[in-house]
């Protein structure tokens, strides 16, 4: 009897490896036996093995397609003070989270001075997205850029090209820091308008849309991109200063007020003001966006 029911759970690993379903092979002894001393019928035990299989299914998809995101350290929603920054809507990013502007085919663009949180919740968004099942890859648009410029007349663009087109969402952070050639403008154009009413885009940048010329080169190029990333589009705009200079300027504050707090603190003070001043330069948050 022994030999009969080792010899049949070989068999049923076997089939189970052929099937595919290495959580039920890993785990039908120890749920067997359980559902045996909790007096369980054979239908029920058949169901907690196969949603166990399937929680582990959707858990190593979830995994796959995050490493396959690439997204520089994860960033989350509940780590964003959003006290901090009261120009970006709460309430917008709450409907953002559900994701229906992938549904139907929408951007977000997030525009402010450099560290106010614009890639914080670009990333932040977009590993929600993955999380919800979407395809999504992240790009700061330079990466982007350069990995085109090196593929074009290679059988790699073609490949580029076609794994970007599988996505439903795609981020193209820090676009703005550094001007792109003419050649680069216009991959990027071809990016942004491949993606029209196919792949929602996440854009994130510095400069306010009149300056995006100085990044894209002609009016013509320049007018043509902004018509299609805006044309279905959600506006984020992080207006302010750096949110770690905010930070540590408040820091500072709370030494200062201290009778004998150490001189350090104060210098760290005059760097962040002055950093501040500097960082505040591109950004004209008053026209930035409508
Ligand atoms: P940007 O992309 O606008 O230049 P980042 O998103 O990179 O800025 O932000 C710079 C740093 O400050 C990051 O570490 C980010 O997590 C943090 N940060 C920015 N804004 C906030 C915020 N409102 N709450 C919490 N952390 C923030
Ligand atoms: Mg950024």
């Amino acid at each position: 009897m022994k030999s009969l029911e080792a010899k049949s759970l070989v068999l049923l690993k076997h089939h189970m490896k052929v099937l595919r379903l290495p959580t039920v092979a890993s785990e039908c002894e120890k749920v067997a036996a359980r559902c045996a001393s909790d007096n369980v019928d054979h239908l029920t035990y058949l169901l907690q093995l196969l949603e166990l299989e399937l929680l582990e299914r959707e858990k190593r998809s979830a995994d796959r397609r995050l490493r396959a995101a690439r997204f520089p350290p994860i960033k989350t929603l509940d780590t964003f003070d959003f006290a901090a920054r009261p120009s970006v809507n709460k309430m917008l990013i709450a409907e953002l989270v559900r994701c229906e502007y992938i549904d139907k085919r929408e951007n977000v663009l997030m525009i402010g001075n450099p560290g106010t949180g614009k890639s914080h919740l670009a990333i932040a968004l977009a590993a929600e997205a993955c999380a919800r099942g979407y395809r999504v890859r992240f790009f700061r648009t330079t990466e982007l850029v350069t990995a085109l410029i090196e593929a074009r007349n290679e059988l790699s663009f073609l490949r580029l090209k076609a794994q970007l087109a599988k996505l439903d969402l795609l981020v193209l952070d820090e676009l703005g820091y550094v001007p792109a050639s003419k050649v680069g403008a216009e991959l990027l154009f071809d990016v942004v308008s491949t993606a029209y009413e196919r792949t929602s885009l996440i854009v994130t940048s510095n400069l306010p849309f009149e300056s995006w010329t100085e990044v894209l080169g002609s009016e013509r190029l320049t007018g043509a991109t902004l018509d299609r990333l805006t044309h279905r589009c959600r506006i984020i705009e992080t207006k302010g200063e750096s949110y770690r200079l905010q930070d540590a300027k408040a820091r500072t504050r709370r030494t200062k007020d201290k009778p004998n707090g150490p001189a350090a603190e104060s210098i760290v003070a005059a760097v962040a003001e002055a950093a501040a001043e500097v960082l505040a330069g591109p950004v004209d948050n008053s026209q930035a966006a409508q």
